[in-house]
Parts: structure tokens; C-alpha cells; sequence
């Protein structure tokens, strides 16, 4: 049996065995514990073959949150900025949703500034490259980050 892995969101590529026809399936209503498989019969929308295919949801060490915070664009250089609210948190990235809808892209390069409901209330400034825009959702990727500040979030997701 094929096995795909589902990508963060909540969709994963499948190619047909039979006439290689690749396209995306929609897999957000599975429950979307890290590391579970799902098992789906997959009809091609090219030969209309239907096979199964195992699908794998990424294991990540992710931390949902609610914390608040503020991004300023950086690139393309554009000025805007605003206050988010992040979602989650991993070691080499980050889920957040804007208070209204931005016209951000792959690729485009912002600051976030928000604070860790830990202890300490540690201060992050963290540079990202958005990777995915869902509406007023981002997800993006940690850029250039300083050993302090992968220290904090390494810690910080561990408690
Ligand atoms: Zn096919």
C-alpha cells in the first residue's frame, strides 16, 4: 500500500498506480493527531481507479498556544503590521492568525514579536517566511534564529 505524508494543512499529494495522475486530497476531517495513520480509499480523479493509500500525519513536537503579539513586514517592504495571535508553536516554526485578512504570500518575510506565557514571560523577536496564508491563518518558518532564542522555545515546549 502507498503511504503519503499529510502536509500542515491537512492535505497530502497522492499519485494514481495506474496512470500517474498526481493531485491533493483534503484530509482536515481526520482527527489530526501527530503520527497517526489513516487509512482512505483514494479514487483518482484522472482513471477514476480507486486504491488505498495510507496517509502518515507529520510527527511534530508542537505546542498549541494562545498568546498574543505583533508582526511587521520586512519583505516585500510594504509597512504593514498588526496584532496576531499565535496558535501553535514548533521548533522550526510557527501557526498564528491576524486580526484581518492580509494580502501576505509565500515567501514574504516578517517579524514577530510576542511573549511566552512561561515563567520568565520571555520576550521572542523572531524573524519568519511565510510558507502557507489560509484566510487570516499563516503558517510560517523560523529565519535566521539566534541561539537564545532557540533555546527559549526549545524550552518553552518542552514544559
Ligand atoms: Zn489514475
Amino acid at each position: 500500500m502507498r503511504k503519503v505524508l499529510v502536509n500542515e494543512k491537512n492535505m497530502a499529494w497522492v499519485t494514481c498506480e495506474k496512470c500517474s495522475n498526481t493531485s491533493s486530497v483534503d484530509l482536515s476531517n481526520l482527527s489530526k493527531i501527530s503520527g497517526s495513520i489513516h487509512i482512505i480509499n483514494y479514487k483518482c480523479v484522472g482513471c477514476a481507479t480507486v486504491f488505498e493509500v495510507a496517509c502518515e500525519f507529520r510527527r511534530v513536537n508542537r505546542k498549541e498556544v494562545s498568546l498574543n503579539g505583533s508582526f511587521i513586514q520586512q519583505q516585500p517592504m510594504e509597512d504593514y503590521a498588526g496584532r496576531i495571535e499565535i496558535i501553535d508553536i514548533s521548533k522550526t516554526g510557527i501557526k498564528f492568525k491576524t486580526r484581518v485578512k492580509y494580502n501576505f504570500k509565500p515567501g514574504y518575510i516578517l517579524k514577530l514579536t510576542f511573549t511566552l506565557n512561561d515563567g520568565r514571560k520571555t520576550n521572542v523577536n523572531q524573524i519568519i517566511e511565510v510558507k502557507w496564508v489560509s484566510g487570516q491563518i499563516i503558517g510560517g518558518e523560523f529565519k535566521n534564529q539566534d541561539q537564545r532564542t532557540k533555546t527559549d522555545i526549545g524550552f518553552y515546549l518542552m514544559t
